[in-house]
């Protein structure tokens, strides 16, 4: 009688998407891509945000989900030069900061890059995991940063000097405060132990709903919503966290203020 298990069948939906990524193992395992995966991803879904930022000057209809910024009072070169002010800073960040540690990790990890893409239901609940084991790890951070007054300023600061949030902003923090969040984000990945594609996949859902937090628009198809009960906390939650500072540390999900009484619900200011 054979004992060996029949190898499964590889999953009809992403063993063609893994084959097409492996194709491109050089890209894969440069040390590089941490750092040019994170700014380039950040700011390709930043960019429709602003567009409607931009737009919504000449088509005020296009405001009716916003929730922070927009004042038709500031001229657009305002804004635009706030902008660019803002990605300066996070190129800097990255260029004299997360690259090169994470491209040190990079090499330390020397990812390895099996044949077999995951199974849809093993990648579903790998990224899961790794939101909610993010969520956490950075809630506690969160609430460290801002209630030691000398991290406060020399990590945290940086982040709260837009009190009004806009896409870009999500990374708009010191060098320290983004190393740290990418290092949490890396670890949380190496300790569930997850497979590169879920590894992927959980990075830019995790930038997309940083991205989102900070967009300044409470949409109607935003990923908050998915969950129901305020599960997850979106652009409202977070924008309340920029004007209240005491309140709605995690990023994410909305379990662990409630649990530790410092959950607010949405009460920042409509403009
Ligand atoms: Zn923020
Ligand atoms: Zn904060």
């Amino acid at each position: 009688m054979n004992s060996t298990c029949p190898a499964a069948p590889p999953d009809l939906l992403l063993q063609p998407l893994w084959e097409s990524i492996l194709r491109r193992e050089r890209l894969l395992q440069s040390p590089l891509l941490p750092a040019s995966f994170g700014f380039l991803a950040h700011l390709a879904l930043s960019v429709p945000f602003l567009l409607v930022d931009v737009l919504g000057r000449r088509w005020p209809q296009m405001n009716c989900y916003r929730i922070a910024g927009g004042d038709p009072q500031v001229p657009v070169g305002d804004t635009l030069q706030l902008w660019g002010r803002c990605l300066l800073r996070i190129a800097c960040c990255h260029l004299t900061v997360i690259a090169p540690v994470t491209a040190l990790l990079q090499c330390v990890r020397s990812p390895s890059l099996p044949p077999e893409a995951p199974r849809c239901a093993r990648a579903l609940a790998e990224v899961a995991l790794c939101l909610l084991l993010f969520d956490s790890v950075y809630f506690a951070w969160h609430v460290v940063i801002h209630r030691v007054p000398w991290l406060y300023q020399r990590v945290h600061s940086t982040h709260h000097q837009n009190r009004d949030t806009f896409a870009l902003a999500a990374q708009d923090s010191s060098p320290w405060e983004l190393l740290s969040l990418q290092t949490i984000a890396l670890t949380c990945a190496a300790l569930l132990d997850c497979h590169p594609l879920s590894e992927m996949a959980f990075h830019m859902i995790n930038i997309w709903m940083s991205v989102e937090d900070h967009c300044g628009h409470d949409l109607p198809w935003a990923t908050h919503r998915l969950l129901p009960f305020h599960l997850l906390g979106g652009s409202p939650f977070h924008q309340t966290h920029h004007h209240h500072f005491r309140y709605n540390y995690a990023p994410y999900f909305t379990h662990w203020d409630r649990l530790c009484g410092t959950y607010r619900a949405d009460t920042a200011e409509k403009p």
